[in-house]
């Protein structure tokens, strides 16, 4: 390691290249390979050069299908190359080459067919060899998740029996599940799933089953651990799961980085989360602290430092909001980090129920389940404007269906807890084909959503900080104060002139 965090890579000519200790992966000491902190950019590292390979072999292989005008077949390897990522200029090439050719009528197509294909197979399997290579050299550094998760890339190449072969011998000793004869191939799945969050099964001997001994999150159930999260859940379903932590884990570090975190042993506790398999299960749950839980899709228990959450049974169209899964957990691990890893010795869960001000409260969940861009993909920049809280609240406001923004910003808990939860109408939004269920409560969540985006980004980093400052009066200190000042108003009718500027402006 050279100075101040940085590695220096010495080249064999020229000046070392120099890295900062958080963009490296993988350090080669005179011991061997050494991990420094997550395994999932060892993957990334990997796959890039392998895609490169795999985009050649999608290349050269259309143009030995074209030249013999089987245009099905290009077709087939161009709609490939987009699920793997082709850059659209290549893309574009390749759709021009087929611009306007017809497929071949020729009396010997059947057999040439045959002998192309054979030939794309004979590519594949080369190309395969070099996945399962390097799939080898993870699971030899003690990687093995990594090297399942290039197994499954593997096996979208070409199906092959040496991958799922390879899985058996990798199978992890915390593997939760009965082992068969499928669970070589579950495990693949399992990895790459996992992966991009850092998630890794609890073994059973873990500590953490003896906290939930003689509970219902005793058996049946499957642990999950992150660097934030302890995960317990009845669903076994890897892919909702996967995409849970990815959006938890993505949700929680921007956390971090925005608001930071106390300094405390407390605050650095894993969130402790459960998953029901089903919404029966969700709400029969017996828990210290019954309230309603009928219309929500999940909610956070500050008295016992816990979320819950369900599995919808239809994916879409499972509430009111239609909001997915995924989204609902980031939301409520938003409002357990800002009580347990923020302010958890000076705050109150979740302010007074009296206290103007808990649109800041529900706005800022909103904000981050709709802005954070789940670990495993690019764009993190919180500036998505196509969000359905904008969406939502620019379609209202041309209609004047928003509750009056002054009077949302003086909102208490209490108010809310009386806004009514019955539809009052239907809006169809610009960014998704979607038809919504308007509720006082539904437009509560938007507006406040929407009022937080503009504090974030239409005025600059002291609208971030008047932001952060109003959230941490609303949450420490209860005052019945007017609020505009500290949010960097004059006065009200100033604030509401800027958010509905900004809504004009989104609306088009
Ligand atoms: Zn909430």
């Amino acid at each position: 390691m050279g100075s101040e965090g940085q590695y220096l890579l010495a080249a064999s000519d020229g000046e070392p290249l120099s890295f900062p200790a958080e963009d490296v992966a993988l350090v080669e000491t005179a011991n061997g390979i050494e991990l420094k902190g997550e395994a999932y950019p060892v993957l990334v590292a990997w796959l890039r050069r392998l895609n490169e390979d795999h985009l050649t072999l999608l290349d050269s292989q259309s143009k030995a299908y074209l030249k013999k005008l089987f245009i099905g077949e290009v077709q087939r390897l161009i709609d490939e190359a987009v699920s793997v990522g082709m850059p659209e200029s290549r893309l574009q090439e390749l759709r021009g080459r087929i611009a306007g050719k017809i497929e071949t009528t020729a009396g010997n197509a059947p057999r040439q067919l045959k002998k192309l294909r054979s030939t794309e197979e004979g590519e594949r399997e080369k190309l395969v060899g070099a996945y399962l290579r390097a799939a080898r050299w993870c699971a030899s550094e003690d990687l093995r998740q990594v090297a399942a998760a290039l197994l499954s890339h593997a096996q979208e190449l070409w199906p092959c029996e040496e991958a799922v072969e390879l899985a058996a011998e990798w199978l992890p000793a915390e593997y939760p599940f009965v082992v068969n004869n499928d669970s070589p191939q579950q495990w693949i799945r399992w990895s790459r799933e996992l992966l991009p969050a850092g998630a890794r099964f609890i073994p059973r001997d873990d500590p953490a089953w003896k906290a939930v001994a003689g509970t219902t999150w005793a058996k049946n159930v499957i642990g999950l651990r992150t660097k934030n999260i302890e995960l317990l859940t009845h669903s076994q379903d890897p892919e909702v799961l996967g995409a849970c932590l990815r959006s938890g884990e993505a949700a929680l570090r921007t956390l971090e980085k925005l608001v930071g975190r106390e300094d405390s042993e407390r605050s650095r506790e894993r969130l402790q989360v459960r998953i029901h398999a089903d919404r029966e299960a969700y709400l029969s749950e017996h828990t210290p602290s019954p309230f309603d839980r009928s219309w929500t899709a999940g909610y956070y228990s500050p008295s016992e430092r816990v979320s819950r959450f369900y599995v919808p049974t239809s994916r879409r169209g499972a509430d009111a909001t239609n909001r997915k899964l995924h989204k609902t957990f980031a939301h409520e691990l938003t409002h357990q980090y800002l009580s347990q890893c923020w302010l958890p010795t000076k705050g109150t869960a979740s302010g007074s129920t009296t206290t103007p001000g808990y649109w800041v409260v529900e706005g800022f969940a909103r904000f981050i389940e709709e802005q954070v861009v789940e670990l495993g993909r690019l764009g993190n920049d919180l500036q998505d404007e196509t969000a359905m809280a904008l969406d939502v609240s620019s379609g209202l406001q041309a209609r004047e269906g928003l509750l009056p923004t002054g009077a949302l910003i003086k909102m208490s808990h209490g108010d809310f807890d009386m806004l009514p939860n019955e539809a009052i109408g239907e809006l169809s939004l610009r960014h998704a084909l979607l038809e919504l269920q308007i509720t006082p409560k539904t437009i509560f969540y938007s507006q406040a959503g929407a009022v937080t985006y503009f504090m974030m980004h239409e005025r600059g980093d002291e609208g971030r900080e008047a932001l952060l400052k109003f959230m941490r009066l609303y949450y420490t200190t209860p005052s019945r104060d007017p609020v505009w000042e500290t949010l960097g108003f004059e006065s009200e009718e100033q604030l509401v002139k800027g958010f509905e500027r900004f809504l004009e402006r989104l609306a088009g």
